[in-house]
């Protein structure tokens, strides 16, 4: 089999080929042989000549410069496309790379699966399996039809070590595909909004929530000096921000911030599937909740049955946790 791992053009390319990797190696059999495929700038690919996996045979760049049209992404990926016949594309995890997919799939006439997080071998055929119903449920297809497109999952970027991908070693082909320079005629304009900064509770590590069972505003500024104290990120239920706790964009779940910390503990959250989309990705999940029957204790690493106030009141009188 030829497998094609398809990078994104800039951010953190090394976390998303570490991913990549995860999701791949385990239908990789001794004879398939894998090309990574680079529309950024090279420059960007972090040094270190042992460090890519034997199977990669091949490494493509694009050096896309500055703003990365999706018809100019789609046309050099279709080109490599026909050149390599991969039986397999992995396309990166973010929205463009899900619609990047779902786009070269449609124009190949070839079968598409996103949001996948993992692949594995049932026979002749590749099973994938994804996270649906905010995750409460686990989705697998079993396809033996090549070539296709597969996307990852939404955000699904690894935290790796100083160097992961490299400059190519001798054995390995390298050579560049010029990236697309003319644009698309339907294009008539651009302008750039100025961006908008990355919420920081994407990246907090230890996260305290509260929700709409603190009850009074009182409980709230106890928590709110709670996180001070810990030097803590703070963030809110959806019910707890529609009541006038905390503001809305601190809230997590579904419609909200994803949050991945270390560590979060709720106050007062019932632990509704659209609040647990936001936090189930924290290491550490701890609850507080005068309910024993409240879904959030279902799927916390420990609970608290009481009064979430009261627990704020204790913790407060203790160091950072
Ligand atoms: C399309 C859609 C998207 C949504 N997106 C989001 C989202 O992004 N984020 C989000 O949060 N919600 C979202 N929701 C709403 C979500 O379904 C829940 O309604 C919400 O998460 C509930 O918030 P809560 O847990 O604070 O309140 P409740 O569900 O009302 O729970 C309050 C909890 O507090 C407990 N409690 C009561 N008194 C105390 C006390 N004194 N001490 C301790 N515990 C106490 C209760 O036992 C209860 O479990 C979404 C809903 C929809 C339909």
């Amino acid at each position: 089999m030829r497998v094609a791992l398809l990078l994104p053009p800039c951010g953190d390319m090394p976390g998303a080929f570490a991913a990549m990797w995860e999701t791949v190696s385990p239908v990789l059999g001794d004879a398939d042989t894998v090309a990574l495929w680079l529309p950024g700038s090279g420059q960007e690919v972090r040094v270190e000549l042992s460090a890519l996996p034997e199977a990669v045979s091949h490494v493509v760049y694009g050096k896309a410069q500055g703003c990365v049209l999706p018809e100019q992404a789609i046309r050099w990926t279709e080109g490599l496309y026909s050149r390599f016949r991969p039986d397999l594309l992995l396309c990166y995890g973010s929205i463009a790379g899900q619609e990047l997919a779902v786009r070269l799939s449609a124009r190949l006439g070839c079968p598409c699966l996103t949001q996948i997080f993992t692949l594995e071998k049932g026979g002749e055929a590749l099973l994938a399996k994804k996270k649906v119903c905010s995750s409460y449920l686990t989705w697998e297809s079993a396809s033996s039809t090549f070539p296709a497109v597969i996307a990852l999952q939404k955000r699904r970027v690894m935290p790796v070590g100083d160097a992961v991908l490299c400059v190519p070693k001798h054995s390995i082909k390298s050579e560049e595909i010029p990236w697309p320079t003319e644009r698309p005629d339907y294009l008539l304009g651009r302008e750039s909004l100025e961006s908008t900064e990355q919420n920081p509770l994407e990246t907090a590590q230890l996260l305290l929530v509260g929700g709409k069972g603190l009850g009074n505003k009182v409980a709230c500024d106890k928590l709110r000096l709670l996180a001070q104290r810990w030097g803590a990120a703070l963030a809110w239920s959806r019910q707890a921000a529609i009541n006038g706790f905390g503001p809305l964009d601190a809230v997590v779940g579904q419609s909200g911030v994803i949050a991945a910390p270390k560590r979060c503990i709720t106050f007062g959250v019932s632990g509704a599937a659209a609040f647990l989309a936001g936090v189930e990705a924290a290491e550490r999940l701890y609850a507080v909740n005068t309910d024993l029957d409240a879904p959030i204790f279902r799927c916390c690493d420990a609970g608290i049955v009481a009064d979430a106030e009261a627990v704020i009141d204790l913790l407060l009188q203790k160091e950072k946790v």
